[in-house]
């Protein structure tokens, strides 16, 4: 027997269940599928574009020809071309601040929250959360977090912030003010605004206290991350 959690374009939402011997999944477009026990083996992995190997991560299947845009640096591969353009700003901008995978999928989606099916592929509604699900390659992923943690999510959002105030000033603008009057939870909204304003919305100052993390911490929890926070 072994528990799984699926997510389709034939779906809105992840369904969880169990399985047997044998159980077919159905997608046209993509697929994600997380199985609990580690026993249980796929026999056939066609269109696979990423294999689940531990238990955090997940399969990840797409119809062949689906992601058919590529970033300039082949870095980045998308269903859309607009998400695998701004793919060459987004790396030469965090090139060399945060840890870049050798590739990464970019799935566009009509869902409401965007998220990362760690490590390699991501699913996004728009560029600024490609953005947020990018940076959790290094947040989260290369430096683990636990289930409770916020410090992740504070990071790939200040990132954010940092990326659209260089290249979409207006949206930045709007965003600083969502952030500011409690639109949203408070790992997204008050708790990075202090961060923030903490480093004086500095990127420098912010990307440096990142490489350090990046260079000392491969599992970091809020305790941790907010005692390295109080020293700086
Ligand atoms: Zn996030």
């Amino acid at each position: 027997m072994f528990r799984y959690f699926y997510f389709s374009d034939k779906q809105t939402s992840f369904s969880q269940g169990v399985g047997f011997f044998y159980k077919e999944f159905l997608y046209d477009d993509y697929a994600v599928l997380n199985t609990e026990n580690s026993i249980f083996r796929i026999n056939r992995c066609d269109n696979a574009v990423q294999i689940q190997k531990e238990k955090e991560t997940a399969y990840v299947f797409v119809s062949k020809d689906y992601l058919s845009f590529t970033s300039e640096d082949t870095s980045f591969v998308s269903n859309k071309k607009w998400l695998a353009e701004e793919a060459k700003d987004i790396n030469d901008y965090f090139r060399g601040k945060v840890i870049f995978p050798s590739k990464m999928f970019v799935i566009y989606a009509n869902i409401p929250r965007s998220f990362h099916i760690s490590p390699y592929v991501i699913f996004v509604n728009s560029i600024k959360d490609m953005i947020h699900e990018f940076n959790h390659y290094t947040f989260g992923y290369y430096i683990k977090d636990g289930v409770s943690d916020t410090w992740a999510e504070i990071l790939c959002e200040t990132n954010t912030l940092l990326y659209l105030k260089k290249k979409y000033p207006m949206l930045y603008e709007s965003e600083l003010e969502l952030k500011s009057i409690g639109f949203y939870p408070q790992e997204y909204g008050s708790k990075v605004m202090d961060f923030y304003k903490k480093f004086n919305c500095e990127e420098i100052k912010i990307f440096s206290f990142e490489k350090a993390l990046i260079d000392s911490q491969k599992k970091m929890n809020d305790k941790v991350f907010y005692s390295l926070l109080g020293s700086e």
